[in-house]
């Protein structure tokens, strides 16, 4: 594995990761919802932290930032677009942007619509994108900012990626996102057995994140507002994808 990738639970349900390009021993971390248990991660793993990547300006991803950087002077990185509301970035990013942790090359997603301005990073080669509160393990972070074209669009960008990528999305809230999905697609099969899957996890404490885009693209039912047996569940057979997705949204705020 060229990346070794970290899961950190910080405050009630947020993830923050600790990614690790092994050939050169280049260290980031992606979201600093608290220090704490990220500065102790590094202490444990005796790895020291070169950047910090930042997804948006939500205080339950940066609260931790100024502690974390003034304990190991680690660069920061962040969308140019939400530069006016993050702390100061020695980096700022837009999308089609690209950098290194070492030999890995991270490309800079524009994913807006939970904010404007969130980005993701995609580590193509190692098969992991870090999405935070845009497309999340069976959800999708709520449209604060943005529209439901816009999200849509971002949802495009995620169906885009290879099948086989994995998600490091922000939150633990799969659980209540797969009895959402349940109630739009109750007779999917492969939704059935990742709630299976889900349960199990969860009974044991683990992290149901991350999972793969093609498992995304067959249970989200976020991803899957351009299916016609979705429309057709949502009595919007003729819809444009975008207003189906709007839909869908909408009854999940409300859920
Ligand atoms: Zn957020």
């Amino acid at each position: 594995m060229p990346l070794q990738i970290i899961t950190v639970p910080c405050l009630s349900d947020n993830y923050a990761y600790i990614l690790r390009e092994t050939n050169s021993g280049k260290v980031a971390v992606v979201d600093v919802p608290e220090a704490r248990p990220i500065i102790g991660a590094l202490k444990d793993l005796e790895w020291p932290l070169d950047q910090i990547l930042i997804t948006h300006h939500h205080h339950d991803h940066i609260g931790g930032l100024e502690e974390l950087r003034t304990a190991t002077g680690a660069k920061v990185y962040g969308a140019a677009a939400d530069k006016h509301r993050l702390p100061v970035l020695d980096f700022e990013l837009s999308e089609g942007d690209s950098f290194k942790l070492g030999n890995e090359t991270c490309e800079v997603m524009d994913v807006s619509g939970h904010t404007i301005g969130h980005i993701a990073y995609l580590f193509n080669d190692a098969g992991a994108v870090f999405s935070a509160d845009s497309l999340m393990a069976l959800g999708c972070g709520r449209v604060f900012e943005g529209d439901f074209p816009m999200m849509w669009e971002t949802m495009l960008k995620f169906k885009a990626l290879h099948d086989d990528t994995l998600v490091y999305s922000g939150h633990e809230y799969t659980m209540t996102n797969a009895k959402f999905a349940l109630t739009i697609e109750p007779d999917n099969t492969d939704l059935q057995i990742r709630i299976k899957d889900i349960e199990s996890k969860r009974a044991n404490d683990t992290p149901t994140v991350p999972a793969s885009i093609g498992l995304e693209e067959a249970t989200n039912p976020f991803m899957r507002a351009d299916l016609p047996e979705v429309k057709a569940l949502m009595s919007m057979q003729g819809a444009s994808d975008a207003d189906v997705f709007g839909a869908i949204r909408k009854r999940k705020d409300n859920f």
